[in-house]
């Protein structure tokens, strides 16, 4: 995702001057974060991560359960009470820990970044460039919020004073996925620390690691004990009992769309904490004629195959105007076929893995549907190595809107080209879909870029750009993509609790 400072500047890059991986031979934090301190699991659990390039096993992590997020909520729940450090520290402390704690993700920058790569299998690059950055962006973007949260004075008659005070919730659970494992923590804790909340986080089960550095940092940075808890663990026991947890105020999730409903009813049945969802979709990316088809084919493709096509944003159904139809399929074909695939820690290599084999067989079970279901594979939808679960960058054409290609969410580095006629058959057919979480326009019409971004249900939408996210801009989806946004200053609402005051005024000063 171009959360700016990409290396994408057209310029081949000289791989001896890039960053380099650090030779990470042990992986130091691998028990629960709870209260600030490394805690091994109530009942003695523990799991193994692997490296998806290599299939071999990186080390294991204490395993949370339901005891260990109890624990983790009494600590957020000490840590939220009156008088406690963190509810006495002044707002603008707040930030200034959230900028440490930035300095601390730039300073420990290439470790996580290797981390993470070999944890997930992301290209080294994309992690050091883009995950990290997008990351210090996140938290930096926050800590400038945490003394600017403001209420109103309201006008009512002259007898009372009335105001409002924007409070923090409580304690907020995060439940995350693997496929941005990094960035899905910021994107979390920043905006709930800088409103004064405490935290329980469980990442991935995939993908446990840098989240476990980060408690190391943020302890580092000197948020008080129980501000952050971290609980690796599987969704059905730990990311359930956050989930239904009488004693967290409010949940966000980002993951699949039948996980998020599981959340929904989970909270509902509980004690109606709050939920915000940031879930799947099947994001259209239209490509008008009249676009600059070089620029349309490159950011259709980087939305396509980016993080070898693991993201809720992946631009998986790509329409393309009649006219440049047999065009863009020819360049789009040449671009997948240049693609470098292989070790995610080479700097050369912008394609990894799939995370695991589950998602590895999906993913082809998906690609022999499209060719069962008659749509033209142009290139790829084979499995690249004897080792490690790649999956070969892969292009169809000729995908019709009723074949599964074009209805379920892939999740893998499979592009779809679908053809269309006219400006209102694209957005028709652009629409339906249960999904609604982003998507692009291509052409060089100001008026049409307007007119379709307008026309088009999906909570972001691209112009001539693709996956340019900014800490600053909202980011969620319509529809069965989510409820609730994050980023920006639309997400402190989601980690406040509006409080009315209303003050009956002396008498005396009324007429
Ligand atoms: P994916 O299919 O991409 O792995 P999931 O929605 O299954 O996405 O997982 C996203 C996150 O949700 C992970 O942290 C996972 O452990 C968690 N999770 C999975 N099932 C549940 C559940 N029943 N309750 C709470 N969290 C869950």
């Amino acid at each position: 995702m171009a959360q700016n400072g990409t290396a994408e500047n057209g310029v081949p890059p000289n791989p001896a001057a890039l960053p380099q991986p650090c030779k990470l031979t042990h992986i130091t934090h691998t028990k629960l974060f709870i209260n600030n301190e490394w805690q091994s699991s109530v009942k003695g659990k523990t799991f193994l991560t692997f490296n998806p390039a290599t299939g071999c096993e990186i080390c294991e992590v204490e395993e949370a359960d339901k005891a260990d997020v109890d624990k983790a909520v009494e600590a957020a729940r000490a840590a939220m009470r009156r008088a406690s450090p963190w509810r006495r520290m002044d707002v603008s402390s707040r930030g200034r820990l959230l900028n440490k704690l930035a300095d601390l993700l730039d300073r420990d920058r290439t470790l996580l970044a290797t981390m993470e790569s070999m944890d997930s299998g992301k290209p080294f690059l994309q992690s050091f460039f883009i995950d990290l950055e997008g990351s210090i962006k996140t938290l930096r973007y926050y800590a400038g919020w945490a003394d600017k949260i403001h209420g109103k004075t309201m006008p009512v008659d002259d007898n009372f004073m009335c105001f409002t005070k924007h409070e923090p919730v409580g304690v907020c659970g995060a439940i995350i996925p693997w496929n941005f494992p990094l960035l899905m923590f910021t994107w979390k804790i920043a905006p709930a620390l800088c409103c004064g909340n405490t935290v329980v986080i469980k990442p991935a089960e995939q993908t446990p690691l840098t989240a476990l550095h980060m408690g190391a940092l943020i302890k580092e940075a000197g948020f008080p004990p129980g501000v952050v808890n971290i609980v690796p663990g599987f969704g059905p026991t730990a990311g359930a009992a956050i989930a239904s947890h009488m004693g967290i105020d409010k949940v966000a999730f980002t993951g699949s769309t039948e996980v998020g409903q599981l959340i929904k009813e989970a909270a509902a049945r509980s004690n109606l904490k709050r939920v915000t969802l940031e879930l799947g979709g099947k994001n259209p990316c239209i490509v008008f004629a009249d676009s600059d088809l070089l620029l349309a084919v490159q950011e259709a493709q980087k939305g396509a195959f980016y993080n070898q096509g693991q993201c809720c944003t992946a631009a998986s159904r790509v329409f393309v105007e009649e006219r440049v139809y047999d065009e863009f399929v020819r360049l789009s074909v040449e671009s997948a076929e240049k693609i470098i695939a292989g070790d995610p820690m080479d700097p050369r290599t912008s394609h990894g893995p799939q995370i695991n084999q589950q998602q590895f067989d999906k993913i082809l079970e998906l690609v022999e549907s499209g060719k069962k279901e008659g749509a033209k594979l142009e290139c790829g939808g084979l499995a690249l190595r004897d080792k490690g679960l790649f999956i070969q960058p892969t292009v169809f054409s000729d995908v019709r809107d009723h074949m599964r290609l074009a209805k379920e969410e892939v999740f893998g580095p499979v592009q779809c080209i679908l053809k269309f006629k006219s400006e209102e058959e694209a957005i028709e057919r652009a629409n339906n879909s249960q999904y609604g979480l982003t998507a692009a326009v291509f052409t060089r019409s100001v008026e049409r870029a307007v007119s379709v971004s307008s026309a088009l249900q999906a909570g972001t939408v691209w112009v001539n750009c693709y996956n340019a996210l900014h800490a600053q801009a909202p980011f969620g989806g319509y529809k069965m993509s989510g409820n609730g946004r994050e980023l920006g200053e639309y997400a402190l609402a989601e980690y406040t609790e509006v409080k009315t005051v209303t003050i009956k005024l002396n008498e005396k000063l009324s007429v």
